[in-house]
C-alpha cells in the first residue's frame, strides 16, 4: 500500500515533469503565453505539495505560511493562464484581492491559527476555481467542447477544497500544528493529483486548438485584404442552395491593369485594400465578402430581397467610386463592375451562381464598366431601378 507521503512526492515529481513539458512547448510557440503561465502555476503547486509534505513532518510556522501562500498563488497563476487563453481580462483586477487574502492567511498562520489559515486558503482556492469555470462559461470564443472537461475539473476540485474547509470548520480545528488529517483531505489529495494531470493535458490541447484555429483562419483569409478567400467561399457555400432570398455577386475592378502600369503595383495593392474596406463597411449579417483572386471579389447576400441585394451592391460600387487613393502622381479614383445572380426557388448551386454572375459581370464590362448587371430579374419592381442592366 502506497503511503500518503510517497503519493505527495510522486505528485510533485509528475507535476514538475508536466511543468517542464509545458515550458518546452512554449519555447517552440512563444505566442501561446498561457502555456508558460500554466507551467509556472503548476510549478508553484508542486512547491506547495512539497511544502505540505514537509509541514506534516516539521510544523514550522514559516513553512505553514509559505505552503498556504504557494497554494493560493499557484491556483491564481493557473487562473491567470486560463484568463490569458480566453482573454476575459479578469486576472489583473483580482490580483490585489488575492494578494490581500494571502496576506491575511500568512498573518493568521503566524499567530498560530494554522487551521484557520487552511480554511481561508481552501475557500480562496474554491473561489479561484469557480472564477476559472465562470471565465470559460462566459468567454466569447470558447470552443463548447472544452466546457465539459473544464467544468468537471474545476467543479470537482472546487467541491473537494470546499469540503476540506468545511471539515476543519465543523471540527473547529483552528489550531492544527501540522497538516489536517481527515477524509476530505484524503479525497482532496486524489483530486489534486488528477487536477494537475488534467490541467497539463488541457493546456496542451488548448494550445493545439488555438494553433489549429489560427492555421484554419490563415488558410481561409486573403493576406492582402483580410477578406475571406475563394477556399472559404467553397467551404461556407459549397453546399448552399441559393434560394429566392439569396444572391451572389462578382466584382471586378475596372482597368486595374492600367492602374498597376501607371501607378505601380504597390498603389494597385492599396486600391485592392481600399475596395476590401468598402466591402467590409457594407458587410453585416447576411452580407459576406470574399476575394476570389487578383482584382476579383465575390459577395454573398442572404436573407434579402432581390431589390435590397441590388441596392447594397450598387452602394458598394458607388462608395468605391468615391474613394480617393493618394499617389505620387496625384489622387486616384477607381471603379468596379458587378455581375449578380439572384437565387431562385430551384435553389441554384454555388457553381451555377458563380457562372451566371460571371456572365453578368462581362455584360457590365461590355456596357461600359462601373455598373451592376444582373443575370436574372426576379420581379416587376425592377422597372423602378434606373441603372438596371441585364446580361
Ligand atoms: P477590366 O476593366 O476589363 O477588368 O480590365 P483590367 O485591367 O482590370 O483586367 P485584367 O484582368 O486584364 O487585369 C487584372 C490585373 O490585376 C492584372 C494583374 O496585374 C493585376 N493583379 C492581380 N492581382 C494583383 C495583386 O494582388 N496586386 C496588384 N497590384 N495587382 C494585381
Ligand atoms: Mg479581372
Ligand atoms: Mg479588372
Amino acid at each position: 500500500m502506497l503511503d500518503f507521503g510517497s503519493l505527495l512526492l510522486a505528485t510533485a515529481l509528475s507535476g514538475a515533469c508536466l511543468s517542464g513539458t509545458l515550458v518546452a512547448i512554449w519555447l517552440t510557440a512563444r505566442q501561446s503565453r498561457f502555456v508558460f503561465t500554466m507551467a509556472v502555476g503548476i510549478l508553484l503547486l508542486v512547491a506547495h505539495v512539497i511544502a505540505f509534505w514537509l509541514y506534516g513532518r516539521y510544523a514550522a510556522p514559516w513553512l505553514g505560511q509559505g505552503m498556504l501562500a504557494l497554494l493560493m498563488a499557484g491556483f491564481f497563476v493557473v487562473f491567470t493562464s486560463a484568463d490569458q487563453y480566453i482573454e476575459r481580462g479578469w486576472s489583473r483586477p483580482t490580483a490585489l484581492p488575492i494578494a490581500i487574502v494571502i496576506g491575511i492567511t500568512v498573518v493568521v498562520t503566524a499567530a498560530g491559527y494554522d487551521g484557520l489559515g487552511f480554511v481561508i486558503a481552501y475557500l480562496a482556492v474554491t473561489g479561484i476555481l469557480v472564477m476559472i469555470a465562470a471565465a470559460f462559461w462566459t468567454g466569447k470564443d470558447v470552443d463548447r467542447r472544452v466546457l465539459v472537461p473544464v467544468s468537471l475539473l474545476t467543479g470537482s476540485s472546487a467541491v473537494s477544497f470546499a469540503l476540506c474547509a468545511f471539515v476543519i470548520i465543523q471540527q473547529k480545528q483552528w489550531v492544527l500544528g501540522g497538516v489536517p488529517s481527515n477524509w476530505a483531505e484524503d479525497v482532496n489529495t486524489v483530486v489534486v493529483v488528477a487536477c494537475m494531470t488534467a490541467l497539463g493535458a488541457l493546456t496542451i490541447s488548448f494550445h493545439h486548438l488555438r494553433t489549429h484555429r489560427r492555421l484554419t483562419e490563415e488558410t481561409l483569409t486573403d493576406p492582402l485584404t483580410g477578406l475571406l478567400n475563394r477556399r472559404a467561399l467553397a467551404m461556407f457555400h459549397g453546399d448552399t442552395h441559393f434560394g429566392s432570398t439569396m444572391a451572389l455577386a462578382m466584382f471586378d475592378l475596372d482597368h486595374f491593369k492600367r492602374t498597376n502600369d501607371i501607378f505601380g503595383h504597390a498603389v494597385g495593392d492599396r486600391v485592392l485594400q481600399r475596395f476590401a474596406d468598402v466591402v467590409r463597411k457594407h458587410a453585416h449579417d447576411g452580407v459576406e465578402g470574399f476575394r476570389l483572386g487578383g482584382e476579383e471579389f465575390a459577395v454573398v447576400l442572404s436573407g434579402v430581397t432581390a431589390i435590397d441585394a441590388y441596392r447594397i451592391l450598387r452602394a458598394i460600387g458607388v462608395s468605391f467610386g468615391a474613394e480617393i487613393v493618394a499617389t505620387k502622381l496625384g489622387p486616384l479614383r477607381s471603379t468596379v463592375s458587378v455581375g449578380v445572380c439572384f437565387g431562385d426557388d430551384d435553389a441554384a448551386t454555388l457553381e451555377h451562381m458563380l457562372l451566371a454572375a460571371d456572365t453578368a459581370l462581362y455584360a457590365a464590362k461590355r456596357a461600359g464598366r462601373n455598373r451592376v448587371a444582373t443575370a436574372n430579374t426576379p420581379d416587376s419592381e425592377w422597372s423602378r431601378e434606373p441603372e438596371l442592366l441585364s446580361a
